[in-house]
């Protein structure tokens, strides 16, 4: 457990707090400020080892430019604002803990344990789980989880371990063209490879491929990696079977293959929520699931109209937090105020 001052440890004791949130990307972040604003105290826990979700493992590097009023910021740089924002909350993170199990106690309160044996006690739950675990599709290539992590990666964590390298990028959707067109002036040599020529990505990006591939400063192949070649995990080229099936070897120190991803719900399918289609469906007016005291916000939730859009989880954090302060607070009266000119909302957030 930690604050993102102090490092994670074990927690064999069972935690009381407000509320538990399942899930720390963006939407899991931005419920510790609306909850905080309240007075309701959070725990989050998340498989991965970091805040963020997809932001941070994804595209923490790629711009995203529809967040009101900031025209332009990184997945990294979004979830570093979010948790400078949440700072005067003291939330607790239960970082690299899958939540696997909950149930509602005789007290009403749920009980919610990890697979690292963490118990958290709250009356209220928010699973802001995005798509549940998210795994890259490994492509059907032998012998390629021995290059994983040294060569072989699914998502850019730091544009710069490419620098001077020999990248191939395998894929046709956005995120293959969107690192092809980021990494092409860092890259030694780059090349994308595509089983055909013909790409699902934005057409700006595929325009923008094509007009490099025109000018020589990359390659691009209809062709698939059939083999990987190199030792200790470093990989030295790979076999490439084009269209014709006909083969060739090609230098490479960097394999990137974008076949998309694959979303697992995990133990959150056996939580006894109602699902659809491994969705959580929720009223637009407090974001609740069909089971009383459990909140569903952000990518994991549906409802008519929904948009899968950071923006939007945002607004469903605020509704969330006040349904979930009549439940965590029955006896106290909820009144709505700014931030701009209530000094108890202020002296909260420490600028009064
Ligand atoms: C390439 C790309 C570009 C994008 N660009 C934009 C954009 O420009 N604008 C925009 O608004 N949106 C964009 N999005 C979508 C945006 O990233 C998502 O809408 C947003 O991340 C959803 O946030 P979330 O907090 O609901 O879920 P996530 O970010 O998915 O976070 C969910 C977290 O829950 C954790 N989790 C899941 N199950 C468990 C469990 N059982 N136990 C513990 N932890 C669990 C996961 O590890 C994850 O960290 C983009 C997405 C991608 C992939």
């Amino acid at each position: 457990m930690n604050d993102m001052s102090e490092a994670p440890s074990a927690n064999a004791a069972a935690v009381e707090t407000d509320v538990i949130i399942v899930g720390a990307g963006p939407i899991g972040l931005f419920a510790v400020f609306e909850l905080g604003l309240l007075d309701l105290k959070c725990h989050l826990v998340d498989i991965l080892d970091r805040p963020g979700g997809q932001c941070t493992e994804l595209y923490p590097e790629k711009p995203i430019y529809d967040i009101p009023g900031i025209p332009v910021v990184t997945g990294q740089e979004l979830t570093d604002r979010l948790l400078e924002q949440v700072k005067p909350f003291h939330a607790q993170y239960h970082f690299g803990e899958m939540a696997s199990s909950l149930v509602k106690r005789e007290d009403g309160r749920w009980q919610l344990i990890t697979d690292a044996g963490t118990t958290l006690i709250a009356p209220v739950v928010v699973i802001a789980a995005g798509g549940g675990s998210f795994v890259p599709k490994r492509p059907p290539i032998p012998g390629i989880e021995a290059y994983e992590g040294s060569s072989v990666f699914y998502s850019v964590r730091k544009m710069e371990q490419f620098r001077g390298k020999d990248v191939l990028i395998a894929g046709g959707g956005d995120s293959a063209l969107d690192w092809t067109l980021n990494l092409a002036p860092i890259a030694k040599s780059l090349t994308l490879v595509h089983h055909r020529d013909g790409f699902r990505a934005a057409q700006h990006s595929v325009n923008r491929m094509r007009e490099l591939v025109d000018d020589k400063r990359i390659g691009f192949h209809v062709a698939s990696v059939k083999a990987l070649h190199g030792a200790g995990g470093q990989l030295e080229a790979v076999t490439l079977a084009g269209a014709d099936k006909k083969e060739w070897r090609q230098p490479a120190n960097a394999f990137l293959p974008f076949f998309g991803l694959t979303i697992k719900l995990g133990p959150i399918a056996n939580f006894g929520l109602n699902l659809h289609e491994n969705l959580i469906p929720v009223d637009t007016a407090k974001f609740e699931s069909s089971t009383a005291g459990i909140f569903a916000i952000g990518d994991i939730n549906s409802y008519p109209g929904k948009l899968k859009l950071i923006l939007s989880g945002f607004h469903e954090a605020a509704l969330m937090a006040q349904a979930a302060f009549h439940i965590c607070r029955p006896n106290e009266k909820l009144r709505f105020q700014y931030t701009t000119s209530s000094s108890s909302l202020q002296k909260k957030l420490g600028v009064a």
